[in-house]
């Protein structure tokens, strides 16, 4: 109890202390990365000239202006196919991972003119459940959610069990932006593939933190976000294995092959390309590896030194650098914000929901009470993480939970006094 009275003194005027605490700290300890990522190196020298001199409409074929910004815009597609292990012809850019999901999904029912039935996952990001909500109340297209066990595991038997001969599509993420539990896409590829049904995933969050290749998953449709790996928000890409298989939904002056109309933002896609390079040789050179070690390093030396912490989805495979972890009576968005304002920045649940103190549907889904839920913190490491990174937030994390806890307790007896 004294090693928690001396951390209450501590944080008595929290609020009115914070900025000077937070210019203590001077560098900020960023544990957010799947919310988004910093600009990746080398991205705003290639992005300069496009936002000066270099003004080029890339549909101007004639001019040299028009030809250099095509040239870049080749380059660019080039890097993230390479990202991506698929063709450059396949890529197509968007404003980023929710235009891409909801191209996927409303132009693969455009192709599949009498298929009328949408399986998703229980625990699919917003992009996708909003754009299966716009299908079912526009369309008339059914949607059936396939539950997660207590692991986030997907329940195989119940997709299985969901198609019928008007099921078109699936859609399923490849990593869960909240734990960070990867589904078996390629399993769930060969079973649809051999019903004749096309599959969609959400990259998003996997792109430029795991190596992924869109040939070798075999699916029918990718979207992935810029911001996520680097790049610069308002940019991504939808990834498309053949074109005879899905309709356009942004139609127009026929740009990216009249898969996506509307002139392309060079400079945001020259971002995209920059930082789908620079992250293409991270990962070649085992960044995923040495993320992954030192989350390990991070959820270890959790359990060690705060009781009463569980990690969601710790029995599966999950993304290198993502541990959401409950902390039990704590409420998360405190703990956020008294981390926060000791420099450390991570949050509560998926960055769509912050500033909401609704329950994560994610964590629901899987079975976690609301307080569960509500107790739920998501770190989320970069590509520089480092075990003595790693050792300064457990060290502020113990006193802060012992803090919330202590206090907790301490409103518990005055209420039964
Ligand atoms: N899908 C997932 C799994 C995400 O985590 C996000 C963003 O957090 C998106 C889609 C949306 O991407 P964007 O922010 O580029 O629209």
């Amino acid at each position: 109890m004294d090693g928690a009275r001396t951390v209450h003194a501590t944080f008595g005027t929290r609020s009115e202390a914070s900025h000077e605490t937070l210019a203590n700290f001077g560098n900020e300890e960023y544990l957010d990365y799947n919310s988004t990522a910093p600009i990746a190196d080398g991205v705003l020298h290639a992005v300069r000239p496009f936002l000066s001199n270099e003004f080029g409409n890339p549909s101007s074929k004639t001019n040299r202006l028009g030809q250099r910004a095509r040239e870049a815009i080749e380059t660019a597609r080039g890097h993230v196919a390479n990202l991506v292990g698929s063709r450059a012809d396949q890529v197509v850019f968007t404003s980023g991972g929710t235009e891409s999901c909801f191209a996927a999904l409303v132009g693969a029912f455009r192709a599949q003119k009498n298929k009328r039935h949408l399986v998703i996952s229980a625990v699919e990001h917003p992009a996708v459940t909003e754009a299966a909500e716009f299908l079912r109340t526009m369309c008339g297209v059914e949607v059936t959610q396939v539950s997660v066990n207590r692991n986030g595991r997907l329940n195989i038997d119940e997709l299985f069990e969901a198609i019928r001969p008007q099921t078109g599509v699936l859609s399923f993420m490849l990593a869960n932006n909240e734990t960070g539990v990867l589904f078996p896409v390629p399993e769930i590829v060969e079973m649809a593939h051999a019903r004749g049904l096309l599959v969609h995933t959400d990259a998003v969050q996997a792109i430029g933190k795991i190596p992924v290749s869109f040939a070798e998953l075999g699916v029918d449709l990718l979207s992935l976000s810029a911001h996520k790996f680097g790049g610069v928000k308002g940019s991504g890409a939808l990834v498309i294995r053949d074109n005879a298989l899905w309709e356009p939904v942004v139609k127009g002056g026929g740009q990216e092959g009249g898969r996506r109309g509307g002139t392309e933002a060079v400079a945001l896609i020259v971002a995209q390309g920059e930082a789908a390079k620079n992250r293409k040789q991270q990962l070649d050179a085992g960044m995923a590896e040495g993320v992954r070690s030192v989350r390990d390093f991070f959820e270890a030396a959790l359990a060690e030194r705060i009781p009463e912490v569980m990690i969601n989805g710790a029995a599966m495979n999950r993304l290198p650098n993502t541990s959401s972890v409950q902390f039990e009576g704590v409420v998360a968005q405190e703990l956020v914000q008294a981390l926060a304002e000791r420099g450390i920045i991570v949050s509560a649940g998926s960055a769509c929901k912050a500033g909401s103190a609704e329950p994560s549907t994610v964590l629901r889904s899987m079975g976690l009470s609301v307080v569960q839920c509500l107790s739920t913190l998501r770190f989320s490491f970069g590509p520089h993480a480092s075990r003595e990174s790693v050792l300064h937030t457990i060290d502020i994390l113990c006193e802060t939970v012992a803090y919330f806890r202590a206090e907790m307790r301490e409103q518990l007896q005055a209420n039964f006094r």
